[in-house]
């Protein structure tokens, strides 16, 4: 395996651990404020998905746009240092996701997926998601 350099080590670790990070935590405490009660991370379930509504059987991840290699902006911001080492690795990522998402469905799982760039002060997500959970 291609070791990634120092510079982009902090960065890469803040992707890895991103559980519970800026995005997600901005829908959890709106959907919360909402009345909508969930659970978080659950471990028995494909992939660990962010945010589990069982009584719907419905789940939203809330992937980050680098890390889950979102055709956007900032997804598309690949380091040009080593840049095979991220694109395997972010590939690779995408693989385990379109896995994890199949294993869901499967068992029954609703599964909406929302985007970091997505999420921005207008609420227009908030507003996709309400549908989803609700309809
Ligand atoms: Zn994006």
């Amino acid at each position: 395996m291609i070791t990634p350099p120092d510079s982009h080590r902090s960065f890469v670790m803040g992707q890895i651990h991103s559980k519970g990070t800026k995005p997600e935590m901005m829908v959890r405490r709106g959907l919360y404020a909402l009345g909508y009660r969930y659970r978080v991370n659950v471990s028995n379930l494909p992939g660990k998905p962010d945010i589990v509504f069982a009584s719907r059987h419905k789940i939203i991840l809330v992937n980050g746009c680098f890390w889950h290699g979102h055709k956007c902006k900032k997804g598309n911001r690949i380091p040009s240092t080593n840049k095979e080492y991220w694109l395997e690795k972010i590939n690779n990522n995408v693989k385990r996701d379109l896995i994890n998402l199949e294993k869901l469905v499967e068992m029954g799982w609703e599964v909406y997926i929302l985007w970091e760039c997505e999420i921005r002060q207008d609420n227009e997500y908030l507003a996709k998601i309400l549908n989803f959970l609700n309809h």
